[in-house]
């Protein structure tokens, strides 16, 4: 027995977002099934939705900012209640015995993980499908838990774009008095700039955005505009920490040599490839470096120190009938700074 469920998606590379039907499972044992009230639309929906990476699979329904609470679940689920407040990120199973699984670093299992969308459950043939749709049935060990304080439409973001910022900050050591710069002020930039200041970092927002200068500074950071020669040469070994979340085509070589000796790049966004000059790392004994998301248990720390520090995202509701409109100011860098999708536009109006 499947549960039949609206959803959004994309049949093709080139189609736009459009109403489609998906089927769930029903809840086996340790499952739980969520009614889903917001969805955040990330810049990985984009890239995938449109092949970007290679390997697509269609019908793809995109999503994997997702928050909403418990409506069933299975008779040999422990961990939570019906009604609980709950998110799902990036993924929703893993193999649970490989060392990173083990190590609860779920997201990078060496025998690959299930996406929560375009990838497969763990049988590593059923498609899975995102959040651009009223429910979704996940296994107890892949769910999060929503802290109180956190409001509900602007805790969703925290699911990818809040912990693939948390995460790499956290992991590569980033510390009180550092001089980090957040390259992008987008979905994940804005998050990653909250993440850096409550870690107690000096931060810059590097942009080629004049017109966000304003919100950096509303975020606690400092603006440079990176549009002109100059600007790199004013800002030559100035950081410690670079996080780089821009989407599309960038000189790489450019920001490294912003960094000091035995600085660190980090990157996260995932444009097309560019190249590097080995010279931009080995002169200042710099580092690149690049993270994925994070683990269920680093996840729920993110979530837990966002209630803590009062961190949420800045966000701008749409209906899902408007998404494909979402998607194009997201491509344009305008979106101030994340679409998350109110799921009652497709419960009341599945088209
Ligand atoms: P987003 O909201 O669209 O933000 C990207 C930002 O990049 C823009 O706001 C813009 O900032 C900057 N940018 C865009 N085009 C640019 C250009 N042509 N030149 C210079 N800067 C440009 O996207 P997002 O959702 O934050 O995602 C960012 C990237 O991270 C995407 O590639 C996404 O797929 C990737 N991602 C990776 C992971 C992971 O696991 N590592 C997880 C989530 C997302 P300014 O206007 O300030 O310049
Ligand atoms: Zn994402
Ligand atoms: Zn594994």
């Amino acid at each position: 027995m499947t549960l039949t469920t609206p959803a959004y998606g994309v049949r093709s590379p080139t189609s736009p977002l459009e109403p489609l039907t998906i089927e769930r499972r029903e809840p086996g044992d340790r499952d739980l099934l969520i009614d889903i009230a917001f969805c955040g639309i990330c810049h990985s929906d984009i890239h995938q939705t449109r092949d970007e990476w290679g390997g697509a699979i269609f019908p793809m329904v995109p999503g994997h900012e997702i928050v909403g609470h418990v409506a069933a679940k299975g008779s040999a689920v422990t961990k939570w209640e019906v009604g609980d407040t709950v998110g799902v990120g990036v993924i929703v199973d893993s193999c649970r015995e490989c060392g990173p699984c083990k190590a609860g670093e779920e997201v990078y299992c060496e025998k690959v993980a299930s996406y929560t969308y375009n990838s497969h459950e763990q049988d590593h043939r059923t498609p899975t499908y995102g959040g651009y749709s009223t429910r979704i049935t996940v296994d107890q060990d892949y769910l999060l838990r929503i802290p109180k304080g956190i409001p509900l439409n602007r805790a969703g973001p925290l699911m990818c774009a809040g912990i693939t910022t948390y995460s790499p900050l956290r992991h590569f050591g980033v510390k009180e008095g550092q001089d980090v710069a957040v390259l992008g002020l987008g979905g994940l930039g804005h998050l990653g700039v909250k993440f850096a200041k409550a870690m107690g970092a000096h931060v810059t927002v590097l942009s080629h955005s004049p017109g966000k200068k304003e919100d950096a500074k509303r975020f606690g950071a400092e603006f440079l505009t990176m549009n002109s020669a100059d600007a790199f040469k004013d800002n030559a070994k100035k950081f410690d920490f670079i996080l780089d979340t821009v989407s599309a085509k960038h000189d790489y070589d450019a920001y490294l040599r912003l960094l000091k000796m035995d600085g660190t790049m980090a990157l996260v966004g995932i444009p097309e490839p560019g190249s590097i000059r080995p010279q931009s790392l080995v002169d200042e004994r710099r580092r690149l470096v690049g993270s994925q998301a994070g683990g269920i248990r680093e996840t729920q720390e993110m979530l837990d120190f966002s209630a803590r520090h009062r961190i949420a995202a800045d966000v701008e509701m749409t209906p899902i009938q408007k998404a494909n409109e979402a998607f194009e100011r997201t491509m344009r860098s305008e979106v101030r700074y994340r679409f998350v999708i109110d799921m009652e536009s497709l419960r009341t109006n599945g088209s």
